[in-house]
């Protein structure tokens, strides 16, 4: 039987193509995808594409695109067996993580890919990327999905969306996934590592819930920043702080003073890394107590695009019950490692 997969195009340099007679690169029509690219017609499955009117580089992406998304696939859940989303490569992790929070207890794959090079280069990467994602968006046995949620496909890796990030400008190897093993590998045989799939809980039904707030701000900190800095943060609701190593900040009065402040103010303040492997651990060093002593919430190993996205998607969000902070800790759907 054959699957049906629906390509969502939003831009970013994948879709491009060298206008050789002024020598720079211009979207193509998406439309005509399957004349660029007629090997589509020779693959197991039947591609359906939504093509944004106006292909945006993702930089330019957001919470309006990002509900676009999710609401289109939520439209389109039962007409399709899998979903293939093809996104400019700078905020891909960002998109990917956010779809992973706003697509609940998916039963199908939701797969992000883009390139380096554009489709239209002789030496792109985007043929690869894009013909290897249709194949595990439409990937099922025993008339079950094999990926059920949402992933990242780079050059010849799977990778969780919600654990991925962008580590390359340059290589054609550009996702890592530092924290979390990888879900597929493609080399001769199209391989997936089973024991690590997310699997949503079984009696939970598919839904979209595409809330997203954007009073959260981050701030990385770094030796020598004057402090006042936080005292001008304005009244916003979540701060993600990037700190040292496993949890550490400078251990002074005036840093307490100011972080106990904006804990009265209200404002939740959510910890993570500056390094992209390993994760949080509040009280392994003096330097870290300041957190628990004030009710700082641990990211734990989450990056810093699932992190925000995270906190984007449960503030204020009125279908969760609980405080911001309970629901923050809890591993939603793979973005972090259980504590
Ligand atoms: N600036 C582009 C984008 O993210 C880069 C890319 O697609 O690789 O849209």
């Amino acid at each position: 039987m054959k699957r049906k997969v629906l390509l969502i195009y939003t831009g970013g340099t994948i879709g491009m193509e060298k206008n050789y007679a002024t020598g720079s690169l211009q979207a193509f029509d998406f439309g005509n995808i399957f004349e660029k690219l007629p090997e589509i017609n020779m693959l197991e499955c039947e591609v359906s594409v939504y093509p944004f009117r106006k292909p945006l580089d993702s930089s330019d992406m957001g919470p309006k695109e990002w509900k676009i998304i999710a609401n289109y696939i939520g439209k389109n859940y039962e007409n399709y067996d899998g979903f293939l989303i093809l996104h400019g490569t700078d905020t891909m992790a960002y998109s990917a993580s956010a779809l992973s929070f706003m697509l609940k207890n998916l039963r199908k794959p939701v797969i992000f890919t883009g390139s380096q090079l554009p489709i239209g280069d002789l030496r792109t990467d985007a043929k690869e990327n894009l013909l290897t994602s249709l194949y595990y968006a439409s990937l099922y046995e025993n008339d079950e999905a094999v990926i059920q949620e949402v992933a990242v496909y780079f050059e010849y890796k799977l990778l969780r969306g919600n654990r991925t990030l962008k580590y390359s400008a340059e290589h054609f190897d550009a996702f890592q996934s530092p924290n979390y093993a990888q879900l597929g590998i493609s080399g001769v045989h199209l391989n997936v590592e089973k024991e690590y799939l997310w699997r949503a809980p079984s009696d939970a039904e598919f839904s979209v819930d595409a809330h997203t707030s954007q009073n959260v701000l981050f701030w990385r900190i770094f030796p020598g920043m004057h402090l006042n800095h936080f005292v001008e943060i304005p009244n916003v609701k979540v701060l993600v702080l990037q700190v040292f190593g496993s949890g550490t900040i400078f251990n002074t009065e005036k840093t307490k003073e100011i972080l106990q402040n904006l804990r009265k103010n209200g404002t939740e303040i959510v910890v993570i890394s500056q390094c992209v492997s390993g994760g949080i651990s509040f009280g392994k060093y003096s330097n870290s107590n300041i957190f628990a002593e004030i009710g700082a919430i641990s990211g734990n190993d989450i990056t810093a695009e699932s992190a925000i996205t995270k906190a984007m998607h449960l503030l204020d969000n009125p279908k969760y019950t609980g405080t911001f902070a309970e629901n923050f800790a809890k591993n939603l759907c793979g973005e972090v490692t259980a504590n």
